[in-house]
């Protein structure tokens, strides 16, 4: 059986006061699950030295694709790892909508981390349109191809990937279980076409407006394993709540 993994990514919130708050309270209460906070740079020696030796990971939202060099205003991956980071995010929808990141950049992004030992959070998703198109397969095909493409499938064994549906992000609006349930089967049969022992182990996370009041409905479904959590994992009781959720 698949473990379950719940990581949070915290986006552009938080402050030092903040976060020491934060990371005191999920700490004792997360004793012995494995979880993840995906906190924004700055904050990565302070949520290092806070979890460190306690069974949550860390990690980044992004991270360039170059190694090093006049990059100004870049992260790269390998001083990710000298902060103790164990995940990265790529390909989340805001980078891809804000920032233009194109799949063959996420891509790129995505081989950074895996060159340095990072594990990254690949995410995939469609816009309400596409859905609404019918369309929805096809887009998170296209974003699973430019990695299986660049990084080749058995690269998968080393990342997580979150399906998250654009339009389920920070809008309040989660898709319902059998919703995100048929699109993780679609993504993992997809895989299972190129390599069926990497489909099998590969943690396919949902994420889009998870709570504490429906985090146990979507765990549930057989080919979701664990969330990616962004407003409810600000809150230390929600934040608790989901990753107890996750590891029943
Ligand atoms: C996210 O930031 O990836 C996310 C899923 O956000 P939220 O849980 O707030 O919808």
């Amino acid at each position: 059986m698949r473990k379950k993994l719940v990581a949070g990514n915290w986006k552009m919130h938080g402050s030092l006061a903040e976060n020491a708050a934060l990371l005191d309270a999920i700490k004792p209460a997360l004793q012995g699950i494995e979880a993840a906070v995906c906190v924004p740079f700055p904050y990565l020696a302070q949520t290092q030295a806070a979890l460190a030796g306690s069974s949550i990971a860390w990690g980044a939202q992004n991270l360039s694709e170059q190694a090093k060099g006049a990059f100004t205003g870049e992260v790269s991956a390998a001083m990710l790892i000298e902060f103790g980071c164990r995940y990265v995010i790529v390909g989340h929808s805001e980078r891809r909508s804000l920032y233009g990141e194109s799949d063959e950049l996420v891509a790129k992004k995505y081989m950074a981390a895996q060159t340095a030992g990072l594990t990254p959070i690949l995410c995939v998703g469609e816009l309400l349109a596409e859905r609404e198109a019918g369309v929805t397969e096809a887009v998170v095909a296209r974003q699973l191809d430019a990695v299986i493409a660049a990084a080749g499938v058995a690269s998968l064994a080393r990342a997580v990937v979150a399906y998250e549906p654009v339009w389920a992000i920070g809008t309040g609006k989660t898709a319902t279980p059998e919703q995100a349930q048929a699109v993780h089967a679609f993504i993992r049969s997809k895989i299972a076409s190129l390599d069926a022992k990497v489909a099998e182990g590969l943690l396919i996370q949902y994420g889009g407006s998870v709570k504490a009041s429906n985090a146990a409905e979507l765990f549930v479904q057989p080919d979701i394993d664990g969330g990616l959590i962004g407003g409810a994992s600000l809150v230390a009781g929600e934040f608790v709540a989901i990753c107890q959720a996750a590891a029943k």
